[in-house]
Protein backbone atom coordinates (compact mmCIF):
# COMPACT_ATOMS: atom_id res chain seq x y z
CA UNK A 1 0.00 0.00 0.00
CA UNK A 2 1.30 3.21 -1.06
CA UNK A 3 1.65 6.01 1.92
CA UNK A 4 2.17 9.58 2.09
CA UNK A 5 4.87 10.75 3.86
CA UNK A 6 5.08 12.91 7.18
CA UNK A 7 5.91 16.28 5.90
CA UNK A 8 5.34 15.66 2.36
CA UNK A 9 7.32 18.21 -0.20
CA UNK A 10 5.12 19.23 -3.32
CA UNK A 11 7.08 16.04 -4.95
CA UNK A 12 5.87 14.19 -2.71
CA UNK A 13 2.27 15.25 -3.32
CA UNK A 14 3.12 14.52 -6.63
CA UNK A 15 4.46 11.42 -6.40
CA UNK A 16 2.00 9.74 -4.08
CA UNK A 17 -1.06 11.22 -6.58
CA UNK A 18 1.12 9.49 -9.46
CA UNK A 19 1.03 6.12 -8.16
CA UNK A 20 -2.11 6.00 -6.22
CA UNK A 21 -3.51 6.75 -9.62
CA UNK A 22 -1.65 3.36 -11.07
CA UNK A 23 -2.82 1.49 -8.42
CA UNK A 24 -6.41 2.26 -8.27
CA UNK A 25 -6.92 2.27 -11.49
CA UNK A 26 -7.28 6.11 -12.60
CA UNK A 27 -4.62 6.64 -14.60
CA UNK A 28 -6.71 5.98 -17.72
CA UNK A 29 -8.28 9.28 -17.85
CA UNK A 30 -6.73 11.84 -20.14
CA UNK A 31 -5.92 15.90 -19.48
CA UNK A 32 -9.14 16.81 -20.63
CA UNK A 33 -10.76 14.09 -18.28
CA UNK A 34 -9.05 15.21 -15.51
CA UNK A 35 -9.44 18.75 -15.79
CA UNK A 36 -13.10 18.35 -16.28
CA UNK A 37 -12.69 16.45 -12.58
CA UNK A 38 -10.88 18.84 -11.32
CA UNK A 39 -13.79 21.61 -11.95
CA UNK A 40 -16.33 19.12 -10.89
CA UNK A 41 -14.26 19.19 -7.82
CA UNK A 42 -14.20 23.07 -7.45
CA UNK A 43 -17.94 23.23 -8.01
CA UNK A 44 -18.18 20.83 -5.41
CA UNK A 45 -15.93 22.98 -2.80
CA UNK A 46 -17.97 26.03 -3.93
CA UNK A 47 -21.07 23.90 -2.55
CA UNK A 48 -19.30 22.83 0.61
CA UNK A 49 -17.99 26.80 1.67
CA UNK A 50 -21.69 27.99 0.84
CA UNK A 51 -22.74 25.50 2.81
CA UNK A 52 -20.67 26.45 5.50
CA UNK A 53 -21.21 29.91 5.38
CA UNK A 54 -24.97 29.73 4.98
CA UNK A 55 -24.55 32.07 1.97
CA UNK A 56 -27.77 32.66 0.38
CA UNK A 57 -30.78 30.65 1.01
CA UNK A 58 -29.19 27.95 2.59
CA UNK A 59 -28.94 27.86 6.24
CA UNK A 60 -24.94 26.82 7.79
CA UNK A 61 -24.76 23.02 8.04
CA UNK A 62 -20.80 23.63 9.86
CA UNK A 63 -20.20 20.62 8.07
CA UNK A 64 -16.79 21.32 8.24
CA UNK A 65 -15.75 17.75 7.01
CA UNK A 66 -17.69 18.14 3.83
CA UNK A 67 -15.46 21.40 3.49
CA UNK A 68 -12.20 19.76 4.07
CA UNK A 69 -13.02 16.87 2.04
CA UNK A 70 -13.86 18.96 -1.00
CA UNK A 71 -10.39 21.06 -0.62
CA UNK A 72 -9.02 17.61 -0.46
CA UNK A 73 -10.72 16.68 -3.50
CA UNK A 74 -9.60 19.94 -5.53
CA UNK A 75 -6.30 19.37 -4.60
CA UNK A 76 -5.64 15.90 -5.68
CA UNK A 77 -6.99 17.11 -9.16
CA UNK A 78 -4.77 19.45 -9.20
CA UNK A 79 -1.37 17.54 -8.44
CA UNK A 80 -3.19 14.71 -11.21
CA UNK A 81 -3.74 17.55 -13.70
CA UNK A 82 -0.45 19.03 -13.00
CA UNK A 83 1.20 15.17 -13.19
CA UNK A 84 -0.50 14.40 -16.78
CA UNK A 85 0.67 17.92 -17.96
CA UNK A 86 4.53 17.01 -16.92
CA UNK A 87 4.44 20.59 -14.72
CA UNK A 88 7.17 20.18 -11.88
CA UNK A 89 5.19 21.49 -9.64
CA UNK A 90 7.88 23.31 -7.09
CA UNK A 91 9.37 24.65 -9.99
CA UNK A 92 6.67 26.20 -11.61
CA UNK A 93 5.80 28.34 -8.01
CA UNK A 94 9.54 28.87 -7.95
CA UNK A 95 9.64 30.31 -11.46
CA UNK A 96 6.37 32.39 -11.20
CA UNK A 97 7.58 33.76 -7.66
CA UNK A 98 10.49 35.45 -9.35
CA UNK A 99 8.11 37.06 -11.90
CA UNK A 100 5.88 38.19 -9.43
CA UNK A 101 8.71 39.99 -7.03
CA UNK A 102 9.66 41.95 -9.61
CA UNK A 103 6.05 43.14 -10.42
CA UNK A 104 4.67 46.12 -9.00
CA UNK A 105 1.95 45.35 -6.62
CA UNK A 106 -0.65 48.09 -6.29
MG1 LIG B 1 -15.74 15.98 -4.00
Amino acid sequence: MIELKENPTLADFQSYIKNIGIERGWNKNNHLEIFLLFMEEVGELAKAIRNEMGLYTEKAKHNRFEMEEEFADVFNYFIDLANIMNIDLEKAIRKKEEVNAKRVWI
